[in-house]
């Protein structure tokens, strides 16, 4: 590749391709993998296009983690990390970039990473879920989380589903776990309502139902601002899962929300929206397993799938394009990039 650079031989042989036009692509699989003629100034070289780098070879040069399918691939150095059997994640209650990779977790990166550990953003057809399916395998997710140093177990508190069989037992725990002499900084649990109150909004938990989880104004747009996936309070949706900072408030049953992310999901508890709604539904009537991407703190214009169908050994990255999609032609672009060079499901509407 080198001699294209370096050699007039190989400048002329770009030049001349960049004139006519021509497509290179880059060798790494047998396929063949798009690339374009750039030119800076007397310079031409060939640069590999925008978002495309998950389309090459793990060890090309162009080849990098794409973050189509998951926003945890776009982290920078050090952010979250996986090493022995743990995810260590730096935590900061700010998000912010170098290169447009996030540098820290966010309460939103959090929720996420949770999510996706305990399985709830893959979909099998004709499943439902509950919560029931859930809250273990999301303590299982905590105990393998590791934030700035701790164990996410310790710190978070994951009710169990509530049964009155077992209502002593299970509000012993939950005394326990949040109690103000605990250490638990966190609790994440499905959304039951937010309410309008004086001085901002009430937060009611499923699984929690004598608590009360009190989020300022001030508190609310903070979060707001800083969030990837911002929600309007006062249009709630109608299912989501919470993930919500607390400090305890003036009664063992009442908390203050420092921090929250909220996850739109639908009944059976799958991070979804009523726009995906119907492709959900086509896809999973196709009998494919489907998983549904999570954007963690990926940079606000990173582009990613509406969905990836599981096949046995890939995934493959699905898009819905509509022209009242604000990023329509970032995502149309790089949907039809990939149908140039992988595979990929496209529903046009
Ligand atoms: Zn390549």
């Amino acid at each position: 590749m080198n001699f294209l650079l370096t050699s007039p031989a190989g400048q002329e042989a770009l030049r001349t391709a960049y004139e006519d036009g021509v497509v290179p692509k880059c060798q790494c699989k047998a396929s063949g993998v798009e690339m374009y003629i750039s030119r800076r100034g007397n310079t031409y070289y060939l640069a590999k296009l925008p978002d495309s780098g998950f389309l090459h070879a793990n060890d090309c040069p162009s080849g990098c983690a794409g973050g189509v399918i998951s926003g945890l691939e776009t982290y920078g150095h050090g952010a979250l990390v996986y090493r022995d059997l743990k995810y260590r994640v730096f935590y900061t209650e700010t998000r912010s970039f170098i290169d447009r990779l996030p540098t820290s977790c966010t309460i939103d990166g959090l929720l996420d990473l949770l999510i996706e550990l305990a399985g709830m953003n893959t979909k099998y057809p004709n499943e439902t879920s509950t919560w029931g399916t859930y809250f273990q395998k999301m303590r299982e997710a905590a105990a393998s989380i590791e934030v700035n140093g701790e164990s996410l177990a310790d710190r978070l508190f994951v009710p169990q589903s509530f049964d009155t069989e077992s209502a002593d037992e299970i509000n012993a725990e939950i005394a326990r776990r949040l109690d103000p002499a605990s250490q638990v900084r966190w609790v994440c649990a499905p959304m039951k309502a937010v309410l309008s109150s004086k001085y901002g909004w009430l937060i009611k938990l499923k699984h929690l139902g004598r608590h009360f989880f009190w989020l300022s104004s001030q508190a609310s747009r903070l979060s707001t601002v800083r969030s990837t996936n911002p929600i309007d309070m006062s249009a709630p949706p109608e299912h989501a899962m919470c993930l919500l900072g607390i400090k305890p408030g003036r009664d063992p049953f009442n908390f203050n929300v420092t921090e929250f992310a909220i996850r739109p999901t639908d009944a059976s508890l799958f991070p979804s929206s009523d726009r995906l709604n119907g492709l959900l539904t086509f896809l999973l009537g196709q009998r494919h397993p489907v998983i549904r991407p999570l954007r963690y703190d990926a940079y606000p214009e990173h582009v990613m799938a509406d969905f990836g169908l599981i096949q046995e050994n890939a995934v493959i990255p699905a898009f819905r394009l509509t022209k009242e999609d604000p990023n329509n032609s970032d995502r149309r672009r790089l949907a039809y990039l990939i149908q140039r060079n992988a595979d990929v499901f496209i529903s046009e509407c």
